[in-house]
């Protein structure tokens, strides 16, 4: 992408932004949103807690809870419809933390609901696309996830793909943070081929602009150093699959010292391997990225739970890789709560959006998803999805 263009689709987004009028919701769950929901004697997990609560009911009023209490404590408003949730499981919507909208096309936002991901971090893609996409969302003119994104790839000269703004120094680098920034964007997203020098710039005027910049690691800088250059979550397992137990040590405690986060999309590991019919247990390198994580998880660096689908050829899905990203990090050795918390509470701290959403609380936009089975029992029960609710309205399942 030209850099001239980018400007372009920045001023045209400030004059779409600023005069888009309200539309009408156009996809049929309307009512929901004014209306009250009560869904009854539920069992609770709310994306916080150690543990769940049995015989539990949650009102929602609009988009919003209003209450969580025991079941026999709260009454039903009159006029309330009523979900009961007995012998169910109310989980909070799910977080795809490594989305690509664009490759897999407009039918991911749905996809994505319907398997109860109620908002993703869009990692990489078309802005004119997702940036309409977004703004559609947000005024209820379009189905799909809340999501926060970066636009399109940042790197150097010397990068080849689709969606990507290329940097030759750090007065373009600059210049690149400014002009995402006027287009609406929540943080920059570096690809491998960058210079360390111009993801030095990046991350300072990012701060200047109260953005930040996550990403793969340059190539040739190491995961301590990725750290210390002010990247905030570092994507993929490659950094570390090659380095020795001190090593790891080092990476951790960079990690802690700087507030990096460890994206490890564990599931584009293995979903090959189980595409050709091969068990990940007898893959040695699987076994070591388990360990990893485990290591990164005990140690207090905070975990994304992200799917990385994007072209529909890949064995990862939008939804159900994320499903996929979960199930992988419990046999990675984290407990099935702990994997729910991640995917929901601490992804919505991650995106700034924990007064928001990611947790079952009142206040919180009313996104949730009833499960017809225990997820602390099986983690694959996530998939076994009654309805979801997405920002106060009802989406049955199919
Ligand atoms: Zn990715």
């Amino acid at each position: 992408m030209q850099r001239r263009l980018l400007l372009g689709l920045a001023l045209a987004f400030t004059v779409a932004f600023t005069f888009a009028s309200p539309a009408a919701p156009l996809w049929g769950y309307g009512s929901a949103q004014t209306g009250v929901l009560v869904v009854t004697n539920t069992t609770l997990i709310d994306g916080v807690s150690d543990t769940a609560r049995a015989n539990m009911s949650v009102l929602i009023r609009g988009r919003r809870i209003t209450a969580v209490g025991a079941a026999d404590a709260m009454e039903t408003p009159a006029g309330a419809t009523v979900i009961d949730g007995s012998d169910k499981f109310l989980i909070p919507g799910l977080w795809d933390t490594h989305a690509h909208l664009s490759y897999w096309g407009e039918d991911a936002l749905e996809l994505l609901v319907r398997a109860g991901v109620t908002s993703i971090r869009e990692l990489g893609g078309d802005p004119e696309e997702i940036g309409t996409w977004k703004a559609e969302i947000e005024s209820d003119e379009r189905i799909g996830p809340a999501m926060i994104w970066c636009g399109p790839f940042l790197e150097g000269l010397d990068g080849d793909d689709e969606y990507r703004f290329k940097i030759a120094d750090q007065d373009e680098a600059r210049y690149a943070a400014r002009a995402l920034q006027a287009l609406g964007v929540d943080f920059l997203k570096i690809q491998p081929a960058i210079a360390p020098e111009l993801v030095a710039a990046l991350v300072d005027e990012s701060r200047h602009l109260g953005l930040t910049v996550v990403g793969h690691l340059p190539r040739g800088v190491g995961a301590a150093q990725g750290a210390a250059l002010g990247l905030r979550s570092i994507e993929h397992m490659s950094p570390y699959l090659r380095l020795t137990d001190n090593e790891i040590a080092t990476v951790i405690a960079a990690y802690l010292e700087h507030g990096t986060w460890m994206s490890p999309a564990l599931y584009s590991m293995v979903a090959p391997l189980e595409a050709a019919g091969d068990d990940p247990a007898n893959d040695a390198r699987v076994q070591r990225a388990y360990e990893i994580v485990q290591r990164f998880h005990r140690a207090g660096v905070p975990i994304l739970v992200g799917s990385n689908f994007a072209y529909r050829d890949w064995p990862q899905k939008p939804g159900s890789g994320l499903h996929g990203e979960m199930r992988v990090l419990v046999e990675a050795g984290l407990s099935e709560m702990e994997v729910i918390r991640l995917a929901t509470a601490t992804a919505a701290a991650f995106a700034g959006a924990a007064e928001e959403t990611g947790a079952i609380r009142p206040g919180l936009s009313a996104d949730m998803v009833l499960l017809d089975a225990n997820p602390l029992a099986d983690i694959r029960n996530t998939e076994r999805i009654s309805l979801v609710i997405l920002r106060g309205q009802v989406l049955p399942a199919r």
